[in-house]
């Protein structure tokens, strides 16, 4: 196939010869085969260069949800431990019973009792970027090609034998995946500002899903928790400002976390306070709130939490698009990233950072990312949801956005699947840079940038990251 490079050598060759037209065609057929194939070897050796870049680079993860690593490596580990969640919805879409699915976690169950179980339904979905994942996953760290019958009994014993090994998170992070650091939003009881996440390799976003989501029992915590009186809505503000105050200052958190778009509509009304807070004042009374009450009282909330993100100059992360499991309540529609937009036009000086790239709505967070200077697409889980929609949208936000807003990996997995998720991002971005320079798009010297920054770069300069022997923190 005639190839852009060749095409433009061919080109070249003619102006300088300044042939006559007669002679163009019989010149060209000699000279063909020697182009393509000196040609062939320089985008060759492009590709390999850039990979290479791609390979090196230590990487920010924008997002994880890791357990503390003591209790990791407590929890009772086998080859079912690396079908997580995301790979158990797909074998569920493809057919597998909620019963199936209890067997096959139950470690009190044989292991060949669960892993045909396991097996029936791995046949029809290993092609999936999960189940890529998980392959990559396997083959990196245990050196195993195939999830087969055959292989099964090494990989479940080379998962027990890593509830033995010490700094399991440190191999599998920094020497295996090379990441420098992960970004966690810890979820239960990790979320406790007591557990350690060592500053080596992790720094920290919080919740305040417990300020937006107004409940009696929740304002009574929160009081507890800021040692506060909360008699008004005043009052509970008050508390936010403490809440914020401690978690940027004892916690050292990075940004803040909204997982919202689980349960409700992502469109947050501006709601004034004098609507608030007789609706905050029958929570406090126990009286019930109708849905549209609920709503305009959370909304409120969420605008308080923004501005407080926006005063510490905090990045925003928030969950768009899709969720995880099977057959989730909210309708898919309410996660657009679309119905923030008058969160963006009203806070301008804080900075949101739309996860998933909004899948399935991917074009219309290219537009948001670039109409607004405070939008930010994050790619994190994307690669493994569907490594072609992942590769088909870098290209176009790399020709719509500026390169600066983009943020190019987030595991959101488990230690494990870190790995071979970070090795098939590297692919998919690799792949992406490489025919871009092969279009005639950017230079290798600028593919190989732009490929630092969206790993790295970007997610340092968002967060304010600065790593000091090495220890990583955001200074205050
Ligand atoms: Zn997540």
């Amino acid at each position: 196939m005639l190839n852009l490079c060749t095409f433009k050598t061919i080109l070249k060759v003619i102006k300088s010869l300044n042939m006559k037209f007669a002679t163009i065609s019989c010149t060209l057929l000699g000279l063909f085969p020697v182009v393509f194939t000196s040609c062939n070897q320089a985008d060759r050796i492009t590709a390999e260069k850039i990979k290479k870049a791609v390979d090196e680079i230590w990487v920010v993860d924008t997002h994880e949800h890791f357990p503390a690593e003591s209790s990791r490596l407590e929890a009772n580990a086998d080859f079912f431990t690396l079908v997580i969640g995301y790979l158990q919805a797909d074998l569920i879409s493809s057919g597998m019973s909620d019963d199936e699915l209890e067997f096959m976690l139950d470690n009190k169950k044989t292991d060949e009792e669960r892993w045909k179980i396991f097996a029936k339904y791995w046949d029809l979905s290993k092609h999936t970027g999960y189940g890529q994942c998980l392959k990559e996953t396997v083959k990196g760290l245990f050196g195993i090609d195939e999830i087969t019958e055959k292989t099964f009994p090494s990989i479940n014993e080379r998962m027990k034998e890593t509830n033995r090994q010490k700094d399991w998170y440190q191999y599998v992070l920094k020497e295996k995946s090379h990441i420098d650091v992960s970004i966690v939003d810890p979820l239960g009881t990790y979320s406790h500002p007591d557990t350690v996440y060592p500053s080596e390799m992790f720094v920290k976003v919080r919740r305040f899903n417990n300020f937006i989501n107004v409940t009696k029992s929740g304002i009574a915590a929160i009081g507890v928790q800021n040692n506060q009186i909360i008699l008004s809505l005043n009052d509970y503000l008050v508390a936010l400002d403490t809440a914020f105050e401690k978690a940027v200052t004892q916690e050292k958190i990075v940004g803040i976390k909204s997982g919202l778009a689980y349960g409700r509509k992502i469109y947050f009304e501006d709601v004034s306070a004098e609507e608030a807070a007789p609706l905050f004042s029958k929570v406090q009374l126990a009286k019930p709130l109708n849905g549209n009450e609920y709503k305009k009282l959370s909304d409120f909330m969420m605008h308080k939490v923004i501005q407080r993100a926006e005063k510490y100059s905090l990045p925003i992360q928030i969950h768009t698009g899709l969720l995880s499991g099977n057959f989730r309540g909210n309708p898919i529609e309410n996660t657009n990233a679309i119905h923030l937009s008058n969160l963006f036009l009203k806070y301008r000086k804080a900075k949101f950072v739309i996860f998933h790239g909004s899948y399935p709505y991917m074009a219309e967070l290219t537009y948001l990312a670039k109409h607004y200077p405070n939008v930010y697409i994050d790619m994190c889980w994307m690669h493994i949801v569907s490594p072609s929609a992942s590769t088909r949208y870098l290209e176009e936000w790399l020709l719509t956005v500026p390169s600066n807003k983009i943020l190019a990996f987030g595991g959101d997995a488990s230690i494990e699947w870190a790995y071979g998720h970070v090795v098939l991002a590297r692919k998919i971005i690799t792949e992406v840079l490489v025919k871009m320079v092969g279009d005639g798009r950017f230079s290798e010297t600028e593919a190989i940038v732009i490929a630092d920054r969206i790993l790295r770069k970007n997610a340092i300069d968002l967060f304010k990251l600065k790593k000091v022997d090495d220890q990583w923190h955001r200074p205050l």
